[in-house]
């Protein structure tokens, strides 16, 4: 028999070099990790669905266009009827769909760090080069770097998540404009986090030909069905398109978010009881000793302590899973990342927190 490859003569090298994307264990575990919503839907809401799931015909390939799911997405969130509209398999396959569209020899990824590690992730899986501009240390746009980076590298993309994550906050808007109107390529803001935000860039859509908005439905509560959508012109769209595999959104993703979408007042009200959660988390983060704590407009709660990874780990010990960001960058030495979860989850978490602070200062 002749010789079979080893992966490494036929992987590309810079996918030799990745660590996939590590997800932990977390069964059983207070699960504060990964931004979800911790609400489930009400019991007549889940009837609903359970009712659609049976029905629904999965024996068929789910409408490609979407047609329907994408009137229902219009209308929920605001998006413009000048503006086209393509859905994704989470906001992550869109990311993909954009970067293997513009992975032209040489061709510049421009992002911040610390970011969203997938822009820089599927920058390197499609062959994009990638350039990541550090923020101010308070996580403020270095505007003036950006500008220089963008007039260095002509950039064919730049990602920028409004609010940022994992840090939380929202860039001035100013600034994002001066970026948008400074480089030559597109600019996707991305805003998984808008239901916790008070801002949006929905309104500059039809003031800029190379701006584009991303949102989620995982970060307001169906991390589970996978649903992602990029707004903006039909030039850009059009071509992204070609690449978007026909089938990306299932029957039942498509079925059971429409539904949900008819009661967006539910998610909405959910949104709201985070943002509360969120404030009385803050105010009790600030009263604790040798902890420095980050303003969020986000479902997540970024702050520094003095250890960042023993106290990581002794969270977990006691069975509450939240996110070492230490090692990270170093814009992020000793800083751990909490999302916002029930009344309960909370409690459990500060007050866990609170005695592990006092043992170790
Ligand atoms: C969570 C997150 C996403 C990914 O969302 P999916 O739609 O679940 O793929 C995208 N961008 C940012 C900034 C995020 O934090």
């Amino acid at each position: 028999m002749n010789r079979v490859y080893h992966p490494t003569d036929i992987i590309r090298p810079e996918i030799l070099e990745l660590k996939a994307y590590h997800v932990p264990p977390a069964t059983g575990m207070i699960k504060l990790d990964a931004m979800e919503n911790p609400y489930t839907l009400p019991q007549n809401l889940q009837h609903d669905i359970a009712h659609l799931a049976g029905t629904a015909p999965i024996n068929r390939y789910p409408d490609p266009n979407a047609a329907d799911l994408k009137s229902a997405l219009r209308k929920a969130l605001g998006i413009p009827e000048s503006m086209a509209l393509m859905l994704g398999n989470g906001s992550d396959e869109i990311i993909q769909i954009i970067a293997m569209a513009t992975a032209k020899p040489g061709a510049v990824l421009l992002s911040v760090e610390p970011a969203f590690v997938m822009f820089r992730m599927i920058a390197t899986f499609a062959n994009l080069q990638y350039v990541g501009i550090p923020l101010k240390k308070d996580f403020s746009l270095d505007i003036d770097a950006m500008l220089d980076a963008i007039a260095e590298h002509k950039p064919a993309i730049i990602f920028l998540a409004y609010p940022n994550n994992p840090t939380g906050n929202l860039f001035d808007k100013k600034d994002i404009l001066k970026i948008i109107e400074a480089t030559p390529g597109i600019v996707v803001i991305d805003e998984a986090y808008h239901a916790f935000a008070d801002a949006s860039m929905i309104g500059e859509l039809a003031n800029y030909p190379n701006l584009l908005l991303m949102r989620t439905l995982s970060k307001l509560g169906l991390a589970g069905l996978r649903l992602g959508l990029i707004a903006g012109r039909s030039i850009w769209l059009n071509e992204f398109e070609k690449i978007r595999l026909p089938y990306n959104v299932s029957v039942l993703t498509q079925h059971i978010t429409q539904i949900v979408l008819h009661h967006m007042d539910v998610l909405l009200a959910q949104a709201e009881q985070i943002k509360t959660e969120r404030s009385r988390m803050i105010t009790q983060l600030s009263a604790m000793n040798g902890l420095e704590i980050f303003p969020s407009d986000a479902n997540f709660i970024l702050f520094r302590v003095n250890n960042a990874t023993k106290i990581f780990q002794m969270l977990k010990d006691k069975g509450i899973l939240i996110k070492n960001l230490d090692s990270s960058h170093t814009l992020l030495d000793n800083c751990l990342r909490v999302t916002v979860g029930t009344f309960d989850e909370n409690t459990q978490f500060i007050a866990a927190l609170q005695n592990l602070l006092n043992d170790n200062n």
